[in-house]
């Protein structure tokens, strides 16, 4: 049986030293292993930015996509393999900017995908430019006196799209993120974890002490209950989004797959997908 190390591969990430994105890794890696996965039954699909280096960081199948459409490639790796485990990532810039569109229609199609966003509320492959995520006032190179947009809440926006499973955590809580990844992989619908992970050379306002003195763990609240979306919206929204933990969680929903009419158990690249001769004929007849 595999252990996290099977995870690794020889690639030395480049990463700052103490970026989030670290700790991110490391979670997938254990989860992964604490899930009984073997790496060839794992792909992990990202788009561009930071964040998007974590597939080929990870050893397993990986593809490294373009800005924004790590979930339409995720996706489509599920639909003709459903026997993988597929975990999509990306930044917030990658997914909650040029990627909502596909974050939404993701979130709201439910097909059996694990998707983790590394929130750190900045571009940093850029260099440190305003990203959705980024607080009203927030000062940077595009934003020289300040942002005048309204920060995103990707939780609450997940929720109204019919989200099945929504969960949030924090990079340097590794052991928490652990376990939200393998209840995320047991998940049997799209599950989507929002992580706060530090950019430590560009984002200096949101650091790893602004996030622990501004977290509220919901495992401080013994009588919150995940299965309840409307206090799991109220939540978001009286505590501006800053609850890490199990935050909604909806088992009773098919996922996609279970959905569809006729989508078979057996993964698709298994399928006996020729055309006989016969059957051939059959089809272009029709067309006479
Ligand atoms: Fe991490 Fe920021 Fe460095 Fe990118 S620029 S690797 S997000 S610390």
């Amino acid at each position: 049986m595999a252990t996290f190390k099977d995870f690794r591969n020889q690639i030395k990430p480049n990463w700052c030293p103490g970026c989030g994105d670290f700790s991110i890794q490391a979670a997938i890696q254990r989860a992964a292993a604490n899930s009984g996965l073997e790496p060839e039954q794992l792909a992990v699909i990202s788009g561009i930015g930071c964040s998007g280096r974590i597939s080929g960081y990870i050893h397993a199948y990986g593809f490294h996509g373009i800005h924004g459409r790590s979930l339409p490639i995720a996706q489509g790796v599920k639909l003709a393999n459903r026997d993988l485990t597929v975990i999509a990532t990306g930044g917030d810039g990658d997914g909650f900017a040029i990627g909502l569109g596909h974050t939404i229609h993701a979130i709201r199609r439910n097909i059996n995908i694990t998707y983790i966003v590394m929130d750190n509320q900045i571009y940093g492959l850029t260099k440190g430019q305003t990203s959705p995520r980024s607080a009203e006032g927030f000062v940077t190179k595009s934003t020289p006196q300040g942002s005048v947009e309204t920060t995103l809440s990707p939780l609450e926006l997940a929720l109204s799209a019919g989200a099945t499973f929504v969960a949030q955590s924090f990079s340097s809580d590794i052991k928490e993120l652990t376990a939200l990844v393998e209840e995320a992989i047991k998940h049997e619908g799209f599950s989507f974890i929002n992580v706060f992970s530090p950019c430590v050379t560009f984002n200096k306002v949101n650091t790893y002490e602004w996030f622990k003195d501004n977290i509220i763990p919901l495992s401080s609240n013994p009588d919150y209950d995940p299965s309840d979306r409307i206090a799991a919206m109220t939540t978001l929204m009286e505590t501006s989004g800053m609850v890490t933990g199990l935050i909604y969680q909806d088992k009773t929903k098919k996922s996609y797959e279970d959905s569809v009419p006729g989508f078979r158990k057996e993964a698709l690249v298994r399928q006996e997908m020729s055309l006989s001769r016969e059957h051939f004929d059959n089809l272009v007849a029709e067309f006479k």
